[in-house]
């Protein structure tokens, strides 16, 4: 037997693994005892990673590349060259008759930073398209835009070691054991050794995570901003705001006043339905605590006023100055296993490479200059909902998924199949061959996927890991990075820019593509180029910065007080609470909210493979109050439609009291059936978006129910 050090594929903890395997089969995983992310601990989901892989498994990966001559027909199989100028082929023709802007990439923070690269220079540096963005999207980008507002860079502050420091925990909108599970041990240890350590959980359902909290907000869904003004009321009213910091660090900060007067604790109370002393409560442990760190997440993060919400929070620290010291800071918690490596090489629409701004026409140049291409488009990119809703008007003509399932992830899910249906080219990139999206592939190319490939993630505390391949690939899959890079040269020189195309994707491996991402962060707030692959191979995972020169990454950000704003203060952000998209009325009256199992990963592409991991939750359950089941004259058990404005899905109700009367929760991670017509989860969920981050209001829409009767 062989082992292979590696990370695990799903959550942002991104914790060390060690990869048993014989042969080409991998038998076995455990925990990486020395990665400082979880010293040797696995989750459940982390310690099956092998049983996804399991030679069972192989019925459902994509082993070769299929294509069909028309939607119509079905796919067979065929060989990479045949499939990739195909594709070539048509993109071309695509770009010559509509222009650049109709074809579009969209991926997933599952890809490797080195995957990430190579497709961001493919859109931006040779096709002439910003149209590339990722699921990211639907998971950080409000995290990314509230820490942009507020602090100035896409930079978490904070460090697991973090958890540790802390005399008072605030966990909003993260349902940190189910979610983060290594973190949320890491948090278990901690109060153990302080006893003294306050928790505060805030969520609208009674979470794992909300039964171990010292005090519990079940705040009604959306009303975060009402209660953090509120809190930010009462440390002013007390006296507990941090003013030396206030005075020489930050700005804003009279604006701000002006705006949290209005939101006492009583209004606050009312808006949130939550107990006035509770929210007193919060605000005296928040800002009296020694050091105090928020933990965050999706609950945040997936709302049409996601970034607000951010800035709200970091409001909060600011005023209280609770931040750059050890214990101390907002953590926004990544949800997927590299979303931070994907924006580290401007993986998304609006970026560019090293946190590079698309809007800033000096970073345009640099990265121009940079990859040696006349230019980069100014017009920006379409973001992931934007970006489905052009294929399904027709301005997008062609589409290339790669390591994720829109048809399943995205919101308002019949829009996104329809879009697919519509497209008249959709190219899939997968390692596996079973997802709704796939169901749509003209063209499928299949990947390596965790076991096989080689590369670089990022996780949540900036910490970057070395993947490591341990067995061989299935079939002819390729690795991401390669099929991208071959593509390139293919399409370049089908535009008349064989030669270039031929230069800006030279790779011999991973290791190469790393080295030019790095150079490329010379001087920028995530300098990493102090760091190699032969350093992470002697040293370990290290955080960044890690500029030429260092002895070690950075733990913590901000221990200066110094911001990367113009004016090097942080910005105070007056925000005001607004509701959620759709509110609930006569017709859709209660509240649906969506989270996460303990046991399942996403969209159950690889944990739907284990079946030791239903044992936890097999199905997907409508979670509802007692109060509800009764005023519908439903028992637990029955079969019921759920139906929201944009579509309706059929399940069996569970009675909770883990939601109040007029809420109800669906585990997000089921999807329906693309052949049979069926839709899943997101069926219900609204595309309305935040306007500055973009992300989508997955976590809620306004439902009714009713029970279900056939025909
Ligand atoms: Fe994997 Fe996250 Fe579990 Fe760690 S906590 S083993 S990264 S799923």
């Amino acid at each position: 037997m062989s082992e292979t050090q590696s990370t695990c594929c799903y959550c942002g903890v991104g914790c060390g693994v060690i990869i048993e395997h014989e042969g080409d089969r991998i038998i076995g995983v455990r925990g990486d005892p020395e990665h400082p992310a979880n010293f040797g601990r696995l989750c459940t989901k982390g310690s099956t990673l092998h049983l996804s892989a399991a030679p069972e498994t192989l019925a459902v990966r994509a082993r070769h590349p299929q294509m069909r001559p028309h939607r119509d027909a079905p796919r067979s199989r065929c060989d990479w060259d045949t499939a990739l100028d195909h594709v070539a082929d048509r993109f071309a023709a695509i770009i010559a008759e509509h222009g650049p802007d109709a074809v579009a990439f969209y991926g997933a923070g599952q890809l490797l930073t080195e995957d990430y690269y190579v497709f961001n220079k493919l859109a931006k540096g040779l096709i002439g398209t910003n149209n590339l963005d990722t699921n990211s999207r639907l998971c950080m980008s409000s995290a990314v835009a509230g820490y942009k507002m507020s602090l100035g860079a896409d930079a978490p502050p904070c460090s697991y070691a973090d958890i540790d420091h802390a005399d008072c925990l605030f966990i909003t909108g993260s349902n940190t054991a189910f979610a983060h599970p290594i973190a949320f041990r890491r948090i278990e240890d901690a109060r153990e050794a302080n006893p003294a350590m306050k928790l505060i959980v805030v969520d609208p359902r009674r979470t794992d995570t909300a039964e171990a909290a010292d005090l519990f907000l079940p705040l009604l869904p959306g009303t975060d901003i009402a209660l953090y003004n509120a809190m930010l009321h009462v440390m002013l009213w007390e006296g507990w705001i941090d003013t030396a910091y206030v005075d020489a660090h930050t700005e804003g900060f009279d604006a701000l006043k002006k705006v949290v007067r209005e939101y006492t604790p009583a209004m606050a109370a009312e808006i949130c339905g939550l107990r006035k002393q509770d929210i007193e409560t919060a605000a005296e442990w928040f800002a009296t605590a020694k050091a105090t760190l928020s933990l965050y997440c999706q609950g945040l993060n997936q709302y049409a006023s996601g970034t607000h919400k951010n800035s709200a929070l970091i409001n909060l620290h600011l005023a209280s100055g609770h931040i750059g010291r050890p214990g101390a800071g907002p953590f926004s918690l990544t949800g997927q296993p590299n979303a931070m490596g994907g924006r580290e090489v401007g993986g998304l629409a609006n970026l560019l490479s090293a946190h590079r701004d698309l809007s800033n026409p000096e970073h345009r140049a640099e990265v121009a200059r940079f990859w040696g291409v006349d230019d980069v488009p100014a017009e920006p990119g379409k973001s992931a909902v934007e970006l489905f809703q052009a294929v399904q008007d027709g301005h997008i003509k062609a589409v290339w998924i790669a390591c994720t399932n829109p048809a399943q992830s995205m919101p308002h899910q019949a829009l996104i199949h329809e879009a697919l249906q519509r497209a008249e080219l959709v190219v899939v990139q997968d390692a596996f061959a079973h997802t709704e999206t796939c169901a749509y592939a003209d063209v499928l190319l299949p990947a390596t996927t965790w076991g096989e490939k080689d590369g670089t993630v990022t996780n949540s505390e900036r910490r970057i890991s070395r993947v490591r391949a341990a067995v061989p690939a299935p079939g002819e899959a390729r690795h991401d990075w390669a099929i991208a890079a071959d593509f390139a040269r293919r399409l370049g020189a089908r535009l008349g820019q064989a030669e270039l195309a031929e230069r800006l994707f030279a790779y011999d491996g991973p290791e190469a593509i790393w080295n030019e991402h790095r150079d490329s962060t010379a001087g920028r707030d995530l300098d990493i180029t102090g760091l190699s692959y032969a350093l992470l191979e002697r040293d370990g995972p290290q955080q960044w910065p890690f500029p030429a020169g260092a002895a070690m990454g950075k733990i913590r950000l901000y221990e200066d007080s110094v911001y990367p704003t113009d004016s090097g203060r942080a910005r105070f952000v007056a925000t005001e609470y607004t509701a959620t998209a759709e509110t609930p009325s006569a017709r859709y009256p209660l509240h649906l909210i969506t989270g996460r199992l303990r046991d399942q990963w996403h969209g159950m592409s690889r944990t739907g493979l284990v079946a030791r991991l239903y044992n936890h939750e097999a199905e997907p359950l409508l979670h509802m109050h007692a109060d509800d089941l009764a005023r519908r004259g439903l028992a637990d058990g029955d079969i019921v439609r759920v139906k929201s404005r944009q579509g309706a899905v059929v399940l069996k109700v569970l009675a909770a009291d883990t939601v109040r009367a007029g809420q109800c929760f669906l585990p997000m991670h089921w999807g329906g059936n693309a052949m049979a017509g069926t839709l899943g989860i997101n069926a219900l969920t609204p595309d309305a978006i935040d306007p500055y981050s973009k992300q989508p209001e997955l976590k809620h829409a306004a439902v009714q129910v009713e029970t279900f009767t056939r025909g």
